[in-house]
C-alpha cells in the first residue's frame, strides 16, 4: 500500500493508510464531547457563536468552524471526508441529488463559448443537462460514441473544456476507457469528467486512470438500501476551491445532514454490499445466459462483453447490474416483469432488494425510438440490479419470469 518502511501499526496514524474498508468505518468521523460510537447527527441549520467577535472572525474565515449547513455542516463534513479518503480525492463536496452533483460540476467549470464532449449512452437526465441545458448557456455540445476514441479526438475544438460520460453506461454497459480518453482530453488541458455510479467506489477508481473529476448518485450503492437521495463531487482542491465551492455555498444544492448521517452508515457496509451483489450477479448472468427465450445477456464480468478486456483492465469486478433481452420485444419484457415475485419493477439500482426496468418505457422513454436504437436498446431489453437476496431464490423468480413470458 505504501512503499515507506515504517512498521505497519505506525502507518495506521494516517487515514490515508487505513484500508478501504477501515477507511468506510472510521474515516471522517469527528467525535463530540461526549465521545458518541456513532456518527452524530448534527440536524441543525446554523450554529451560534460566543461572541459578536467570534461571528465576525469566523465569517473572515480566521476562526474555524461551521456558520450555516448550506455552506458545511458536521455530519456533511463526515461524509464527504469518508467519500474522499474512500476515493483517494483530494477534495469532496456531498450534494442534495446525483444528479445536482453532475449540474454542480459542469455548470461550475463551464461558462458561454465553452464546448463539452460527452458520451451519447448516459443517464437520462445528465443526458438532458449536456443535450438540451447548457446549450441554453452558450455551452456548446458534442454527443460522441464513448468507446469510439477516434470520435473523442474528432469531437475536440479549440475552447473544449471538459469530456463527461459515464462508464459502465445506463442500461447496455457500454465502457469508455478512462486512460486513452484521458490522454485525449488533457493534450488541449480539458477536464475529464467521469459519473462512476454503475460502477461504484468499490470497482473503479477513475482519478487512477486519469480522470479529474468523479462523480456519484449516493442514492445508489453508498446508502444502498432504498431511503435517501444525495450525491458527491470528488476533485482537485483546486477545482473545489476555484470552481466548486462558491456554486454550491450559493446556488444550495446542499445534502441534508439527516442523509448524510444515512449515507455515513451505508458507507461502512458499502464494500460487503457489493461484493456479495457482485457474487450473485455473476451466478445470474451465467445463468440467464444458459436460458432459451434470452436473446442477450449483457455482464461486464463476462468474457463475452465486447469489452470484455477493457473492463478487466479498469474495474476490479462485474458490477452489480445485469442487462438482457427477452424474445418477444415488449410484450415478452412486460409479461416476464409481471411474473416476478421477489424481484421488484422500479427504475432505481444498487439498492438490497433486487429490481428490474424496462428501460424504453422507463428510463428512456423520453428518447426517440431512432436514439434508443442507437444505443443499442431494444424493446426486449430489461435491467437488473441484483439486490442481497439467495441467488437461488433469484434465479427461479428469473425462470418463472422467462416461463411466463414463452
Ligand atoms: C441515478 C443516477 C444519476 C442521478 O442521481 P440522483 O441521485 O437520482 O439525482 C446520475 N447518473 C447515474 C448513472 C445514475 O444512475
Amino acid at each position: 500500500m505504501t512503499s515507506d518502511d515504517k512498521p505497519h501499526d505506525q502507518l495506521l496514524a494516517n487515514p490515508a493508510n487505513w484500508s478501504p474498508e477501515t477507511r468506510l468505518v472510521h474515516g471522517g468521523t469527528l467525535r463530540s464531547q461526549y465521545g458518541e460510537t456513532s456518527e452524530a447527527l448534527f440536524l441543525t441549520q446554523g450554529f451560534v457563536y460566543n461572541s459578536a467577535e467570534q461571528a465576525e472572525a469566523r465569517f473572515k474565515n480566521e476562526d474555524p468552524g461551521f456558520q450555516y449547513s448550506r455552506f458545511a455542516n458536521p455530519t456533511v463534513s463526515m461524509f464527504e471526508e469518508r467519500m474522499r479518503l474512500l476515493e483517494g480525492a483530494e477534495d469532496c463536496r456531498a450534494t442534495a441529488t446525483g444528479m445536482a452533483a453532475v449540474t454542480a460540476a459542469i455548470l461550475s467549470y463551464l461558462r458561454a463559448g465553452d464546448h463539452i464532449v460527452s458520451a451519447r449512452a448516459l443517464f437520462g437526465s445528465c443526458r438532458y443537462i449536456v443535450e438540451d441545458l447548457c446549450p441554453r448557456f452558450g455551452i456548446q455540445s458534442t454527443l460522441v460514441d464513448g468507446h469510439d476514441l477516434a470520435a473523442w479526438k474528432a469531437a475536440m475544438r479549440t475552447n473544449t473544456r471538459a469530456f463527461f460520460f459515464e462508464t459502465p453506461s445506463n442500461p447496455t454497459l457500454e465502457l469508455v476507457d478512462i486512460a486513452a480518453v484521458s490522454k485525449i482530453a488533457h493534450e488541449t488541458g480539458a477536464l475529464v469528467m467521469v459519473d462512476n455510479v454503475f460502477a461504484t467506489p468499490m470497482l473503479q477508481r477513475p482519478l487512477q486512470h486519469g480522470a479529474d473529476v468523479v462523480i456519484y448518485s449516493a442514492t445508489k450503492h453508498v446508502d444502498g438500501q432504498g431511503r435517501c437521495l444525495g450525491g458527491a463531487v470528488l476533485a482537485s482542491k483546486h477545482f473545489v476551491k476555484d470552481y466548486l465551492h462558491d456554486y454550491l455555498r450559493q446556488t444550495g444544492p446542499a445534502l441534508s445532514p439527516f442523509n448524510a448521517w444515512v449515507m455515513l452508515k451505508g458507507l461502512e457496509t458499502l464494500p460487503i454490499r457489493v461484493k456479495a451483489q457482485c457474487e450473485t450477479a455473476a451466478k445470474l448472468a451465467g445463468h440467464l445466459a444458459g436460458l432459451k427465450g434470452i436473446r442477450k445477456v449483457i455482464y461486464c464480468g463476462r468474457p463475452d462483453h465486447p469489452q470484455y478486456e477493457l473492463a478487466q483492465r479498469q474495474m476490479t469486478g462485474g458490477g452489480q447490474i445485469i442487462t438482457f433481452e427477452v424474445e418477444g420485444g415488449k410484450t415478452a419484457a412486460f409479461q416476464f416483469l409481471n411474473a416476478l415475485r421477489i424481484i421488484k419493477i422500479s427504475n432505481n439500482l444498487g439498492d438490497t432488494k433486487s429490481l428490474v426496468t424496462h428501460p424504453t418505457t422507463t428510463t428512456h422513454q423520453r428518447l426517440k425510438p431512432e436514439a434508443r436504437a442507437e444505443l443499442g436498446i431494444t424493446d426486449g431489453m430489461i435491467r437488473l440490479s441484483v439486490g442481497l437476496e439467495s441467488a437461488d431464490d433469484l434465479a427461479a423468480d428469473l425462470d418463472a419470469g422467462l416461463r411466463a413470458a414463452r
